[in-house]
């Protein structure tokens, strides 16, 4: 199985070869078709599977063949992550695999000020990956809005959940309107976690790895 089978596109193509990847993962390998088909996904997988760019290469892949040029950007993905770490790991992977493309991934969290964020959020994102507590912040204050988001993806939910991000995270979630995709990602499936799939996915596909 190469890369080119899974239905990507020649540009993010280049982009997986720069980063030196010859075969996909596993949960590349199954994910990646379902998701450029629009389904939404509720995946088991530990992080070091390659899990990031399996979702983070089907939403590059439908936000490039939706962009108008030079319509003002809209946040159309949304990553949620649980800390600071993963988030900035989650942003230079959507910043690799759309190399010269034209889109702008940001990423904004707490225990930092504010201002560097609010900057490169009035210039226009097209992917923002967040930790739930700073963003809330944000769009409290009216500096970030979600009408325009197409692509959630909730990331170590379990950790999210652990943390006791979920209140955030739902509150989140009801901004978002008019959800095209939704994909959520978890080392394990507790409950709790099962029944927020259930209220936030439509018919996923299952994948375990
Ligand atoms: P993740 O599970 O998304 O945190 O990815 C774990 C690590 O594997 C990251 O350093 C990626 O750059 C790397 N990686 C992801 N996909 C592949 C692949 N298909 N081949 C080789 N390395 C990969």
């Amino acid at each position: 199985m190469s890369f080119k089978n899974l239905g990507i596109i020649p540009e993010i193509l280049k982009a997986v070869e720069h980063e030196g990847y010859d075969t996909p993962s596993p949960i590349q390998e199954q994910a990646i078709p379902v998701l450029l088909q629009q389904k939404d996904v509720l995946a088991s997988a530990q992080t070091g599977t390659g899990k990031t760019a399996a979702f983070s290469i089907p939403i590059i892949q439908g936000l490039y063949q939706d962009q108008l040029p030079y319509e003002k950007k809209h946040i159309r993905a949304l990553i949620l992550a649980p800390t600071r770490e993963l988030a900035e790991q989650i942003k230079d992977s959507f910043r690799g695999y759309s190399r010269h493309m034209g889109l702008r991934t940001e990423v904004i969290y707490g225990g930092v000020s504010q201002r560097s964020q609010e900057i490169a959020l009035k210039k226009g994102v097209d992917i923002l990956v967040a930790t739930p507590g700073r963003l809330l912040d944000l769009i409290n204050q009216g500096l970030v809005k979600l009408q325009f988001v197409k692509y959630l993806v909730l990331d170590e939910a379990d950790h999210m959940l652990d943390m006791g991000f979920i209140k955030d995270v739902r509150k989140i979630v009801s901004y978002v309107k008019d959800m095209h995709q939704t994909m959520m990602f978890s080392a394990t499936l507790p409950h709790e976690i099962l029944s927020f799939a259930n209220e936030l996915l439509i018919n996923p596909v299952r994948i375990e790895i």
